[in-house]
């Protein structure tokens, strides 16, 4: 999951990002109130760990916002707060759950998991972006209405992308854990290996790039507002978009440079 720690204890906040890094999670941390807003705006984490006491602007205010902002993230609360109040004040004010310092990190990954359960049991069985949907339970992709043949491994990273709807950057070591379920932690392992499994998710991103893009000239005369397609952040991942229909229609002229400059995204063009 893609984490962000708030908390304004510097060695407590560390320690959660370390562990949880080696679990394998995307960790980001914050230490007051505001920055935490900033930041899960920017992220989109799929969870937040909360600290209540916190400089700048009270974990309880950053709960209520962000129940009001961004549902889609789940909340555990921390607390050394021990009033039973306090406690059903959380959960009322929206948080997933909510744990009471001190606390030993065991019992805060079973809580983690299960949360991260509960998440996969509620989520779509449908995904939708742009002219693209995706049935997880058919297994079925199509876009502007027509069949689009993945293979397994094409599915799953088009699915972790598709999850983020264009929200949020999938970076190449999200995908490596998400679709090569690549275990992450081991430093030494991770610097022979990186260049290599880079590569991997290139090649795939860029199988997936060619079945998209042969849709998008395929349906050029279709009534689809606009055009699913990967972009690459550099440096940073990639990122679901939409290609406008009007670039389209300017593309099936006389120059096809439009698309010729999209679709080349990610491959030698990236690396220029
Ligand atoms: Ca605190």
């Amino acid at each position: 999951m893609n984490v962000l720690i708030v908390e304004d204890d510097s060695a407590l906040g560390h320690f959660l990002q370390q562990g949880l890094k080696l679990d394998g999670h995307a960790v980001a941390v914050v230490t007051d109130g505001e920055a935490a807003l900033e930041l899960a705006a920017k992220l989109r984490p799929e969870l937040m760990i909360l600290d209540l006491g916190l400089p700048r602007m009270d974990g309880i205010e950053v709960l209520a916002e962000m129940q009001e902002h961004f549902r889609s993230t789940s909340v555990l609360v921390l607390t050394g707060r021990a009033e039973m109040e306090e406690r059903v004040k959380c959960l009322r004010l929206g948080a997933d759950d909510v744990v009471m310092k001190p606390f030993s990190f065991h019992e805060l990954r079973a809580r983690l998991q299960a949360l991260s359960r509960r998440r996969s049991q509620f989520e779509d069985t449908v995904l939708h972006f742009g002219d693209l949907a995706m049935d997880r339970a058919q297994r079925r992709v199509t876009q502007a209405g027509r069949d689009v043949e993945l293979t397994a491994t094409e599915f799953s990273l088009l699915e972790s992308l598709m999850r983020r709807r264009g929200e949020r950057v999938c970076s190449r070591a999200e995908l490596l854990r998400e679709v090569w379920r690549m275990p992450l932690g081991d430093n030494a392992i991770a610097a022979r290996t990186s260049r290599m499994d880079t590569n991997i998710v290139e090649v795939y991103i860029n199988y997936l790039r060619k079945k998209l893009g042969r849709n998008a000239v395929s349906s050029q005369n279709s009534s689809a507002d606009c055009h699913s397609v990967i972009r690459t952040v550099r440096g940073e991942g990639y990122l679901l978009g939409a290609l406008e229909d009007s670039d389209l229609k300017a593309s099936a002229g006389s120059s096809p440079t439009v698309l010729t400059s999209i679709f080349a995204l990610g491959g030698r063009a990236s690396h220029a």
